[in-house]
């Protein structure tokens, strides 16, 4: 499931593909990803130009020239790919530009989201601080965790507390702060809540980086995959050998996700 690093992949790579751009032609093939009435979508769309695209948490965010935002959330196996050639039977929405460029919303589960809306602050109300900027200190994460009886797995997930951070950076991070993903988050102690902040932090540079993580159906706008996923410690490494202490990685479940983590290095 696309997190922090591949959205923001995919919109460093479409960016200078499509931002300036105006949208001539909209083909949906497949209706359920689109939020809006149909008619008002497409009218809301065709002609206007993509003014700019950015990301905030796990939504890429394209802002056309009539002041309405573009929204799409990739969800599972949601991509954005940009000339694919052939459109494959997993295409969903077709955006044609005025270049005959053509920007290409797939999915195979069918569960991404795309809504056109002039009310951004919806969406920011939804979402934590991005752990990427400045915004994110050891204090805001602090204060963020203060007080929570939920395991710090669960509230790292919860995208109001940190926007963008999903199942995968979320072991990553918690490994790599040799915290175990069941410790009550309001007990956690100073000195641990630096360790993460500096591992939330670090984990997603260098996932950006090495361009998003394909352990799933993940793919850039080009087709191409990311590679983060091969410097992954624990996240879907059950079984292998803990690169710190050679103990085995291990998959529990919290609150419903599959979570990695070796149990020596993560006491509990
Ligand atoms: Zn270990």
């Amino acid at each position: 499931m696309p997190e922090l690093p591949e959205v923001e992949t995919i919109k460093n790579e479409l960016y200078g593909n499509v931002v300036g751009r105006h949208i001539t032609s909209i083909t949906i093939d497949d209706p359920k990803p689109v939020q809006n009435p149909l008619d008002e979508f497409t009218r809301g769309v065709s002609g206007q130009k993509i003014e700019e695209l950015y990301r905030r948490g796990k939504y890429l965010i394209f802002k056309l020239s009539n002041k309405k935002y573009l929204i799409i959330h990739l969800r599972m196996t949601g991509a954005v790919l940009f000339n694919p050639g052939k459109v494959g039977k997993y295409a969903r929405v077709i955006f044609g530009l005025d270049d005959d460029n053509e920007m290409v919303f797939t999915d195979r589960r069918r569960l991404g989201i795309i809504r056109l809306t002039d009310n951004i602050a919806d969406l920011e109300k939804k979402l934590g601080p991005e752990p990427l900027e400045s915004v994110f200190t050891p204090a805001v994460l602090a204060k963020r965790l203060q007080g929570r009886k939920a395991p710090i797995k669960a509230v790292l997930l919860d995208q109001k507390v940190i926007a963008g951070v999903g199942n995968m950076y979320a072991d990553e991070a918690l490994f790599a702060s040799k915290i175990h993903p069941l410790r009550e988050t309001g007990k956690l102690n100073k000195r641990e809540i630096g360790r993460l902040y500096d591992a939330i932090v670090s984990v997603l540079k260098e996932a950006v980086a090495n361009k998003g993580a394909s352990v799933d159906t993940y793919q850039r706008p080009d087709g191409a995959k990311g590679t983060a996923h091969e410097n992954f410690k624990v996240a879907h490494q059950r079984g292998a050998k803990c690169p710190r202490c050679g103990g085995k990685v291990e998959r529990i479940v919290v609150r419903g996700r599959g979570t990695y983590l070796c149990p020596k290095c993560q006491k509990i």
